[in-house]
């Protein structure tokens, strides 16, 4: 095995990679297919490009993003020193001026003794991994070439082009004396059991469904609004192709007032508890991580707004205080089906040569693909030097990000920071300031554990 690490991709994740590998005294080989080849959001020839908006999300810890760079500051992330020295007012948030952010960062990676910047487009990681270690960090936008070698390598069918994922909802938000458990037709099968018995099965979450009934006024409210609801303009390279395979619940409401009533809430084999008799409609929220504290809303693809998420989706009885912990979107994204393929250090489990990092790996968010840059290098690093991995504690963001991609789920969809996907505290803390506050400080205690 050659003493050196090849990254892939130039982007947030594949920087951070480099520069943690380079400080470890560690060659580095990064390849950027720009300004050779450009994807159709990429247009700065510099590395680390902002394609969209320049913030970072939130500084606060008690916010989940904020919490996660605190976490990559005390490991010395590169990226977010570099976006703290180019930030511009954005009040508690961390935006930055995005081309002395890219340009900075360029410079840095150039000046590092064991960094060779290939300007270069990777079409085959088989000759690489014959080398050595490879970091894959190619992004949303892998070039075609290479998502056809990755396709080969993970096995075709767990490669995705598109994300069309439905909002994800916090269960203990779920207003519980309208919700309830069950599954379609559990409640006529036992038509005859004791109401009381099936509430108190119900109650006590055999079934795999959580369910919201709507009465016909609670529906038609619901589908007013979601019809006229604001919606996100996508990039014209997104919008032939996007819904081909998933159509956004707002499209499929404005076919007509009853379509969504046939489709994804149908209300058949379910029976409203408030009144004993079949609801008008039924929303249902399948649960979306092993602890059970994570719901998505099934067939809730949107592209709304996320503001309007919540403002429509709030309607639905049983969510009018719902915390959604991710939004709801349908955009290009190019993600390996994680959970099947990699382990909580984003390495292969079938290819110990080869690690994937940044949003490919189904981390959602610039700070995220800085995360996951920064995890699978720290443990490429640990790998050549032959030292144990480094698995971070579930507690801390960084840790949990990663168990979550790599935790086997039935329907998997990239997840962005967030405080559902932390472990939960065993006393119950109704105030979320408080909750977050003492859910972060056990994550920074937890990993100060780890770096000493
Ligand atoms: C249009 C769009 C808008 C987004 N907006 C936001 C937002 O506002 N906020 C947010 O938090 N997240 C956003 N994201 C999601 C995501 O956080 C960013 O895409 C982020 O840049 C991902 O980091 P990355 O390192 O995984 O990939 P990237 O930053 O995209 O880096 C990948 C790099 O790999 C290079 N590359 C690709 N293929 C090859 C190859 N074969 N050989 C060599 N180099 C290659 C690319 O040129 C690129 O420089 C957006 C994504 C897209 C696509």
């Amino acid at each position: 095995m050659k003493e050196y690490i090849t990254v892939i991709g130039g982007g947030l994740a594949g920087c951070e990679a480099a520069y943690q590998i380079a400080k470890a005294g560690i060659k580095v080989k990064l390849y950027e297919m720009k300004p050779e080849k450009y994807s159709k959001a990429h247009t700065n020839q510099n590395l680390a490009e902002i394609v969209c908006s320049n913030s970072f999300k939130s500084n606060l810890h008690t916010n989940a993003c904020g919490l996660l760079k605190e976490e990559l500051r005390m490991l010395d992330s590169m990226l977010i020193k570099i976006a703290d020295e180019t930030s511009v007012p954005a009040g508690q948030a961390l935006a930055v001026d995005r081309e002395i952010f890219s340009e900075k960062v360029t410079k840095t990676l150039e000046n590092m003794e064991n960094v060779e910047i290939i300007r270069q487009e990777v079409t085959n990681i088989e000759k690489l991994l014959q080398e050595g270690i490879v970091i894959v960090a190619t992004g949303p936008l892998t070039s075609d070439n290479l998502s056809k070698q990755i396709a080969k390598l993970t096995g075709k069918e767990k490669l995705s082009f598109y994300d069309a994922a439905a909002p994800i909802i916090e269960k203990e938000s779920i207003n519980f004396d309208i919700a309830f458990f069950g599954n379609r037709y559990d409640q006529e099968r036992g038509k005859d059991e004791e109401l009381e018995n099936w509430k108190q099965r119900l109650q006590g979450q055999e079934a795999s469904y959580i369910n919201l009934p709507m009465n016909k006024e609670e529906y038609e409210i619901f589908w007013q609004e979601l019809i006229k609801a604001e919606i996100v303009e996508l990039h014209e390279f997104e919008k032939k192709e996007i819904f081909e395979g998933c159509m956004p619940i707002e499209v499929m409401a404005k076919r007509g007032q009853d379509t969504l009533r046939f489709g994804p809430l149908k209300p058949v084999g379910f029976t409203d508890l408030r009144t004993g008799k079949r609801p008008y409609a039924v929303v249902q929220l399948r649960q979306d991580n092993q602890e059970g504290s994570l719901y998505n809303m099934v067939g809730f693809q949107t592209n709304l707004k996320f503001g309007e998420q919540k403002r429509v989706f709030s309607l639905i009885p049983g969510l009018e205080q719902a915390e959604f912990m991710k939004y709801g979107v349908m955009h290009r994204n190019t993600f390996i089906n994680s959970p099947e393929l990699l382990d909580a250090t984003y390495q292969m489990k079938e290819i110990p040569n080869l690690y994937f990092a940044g949003q490919i790996t189904g981390v959602e968010g610039y700070v995220e693909s800085i995360s996951s840059g920064m995890v699978a290098a720290i443990n490429a690093i640990k790998q050549i030097k032959n030292m144990p991995k480094v698995v971070f504690p579930k507690e801390t963001m960084i840790g949990a990000l990663a168990d979550y991609i790599s935790t086997p789920k039935e329907n998997f969809e990239p997840m962005n920071a967030n405080f559902g996907i932390l472990p939960s505290l065993l006393e119950k803390i109704k105030d979320k300031k408080i909750k977050y506050n003492k859910l972060a400080d056990i994550a920074i205690q937890k990993l100060k554990a780890v770096i000493h």
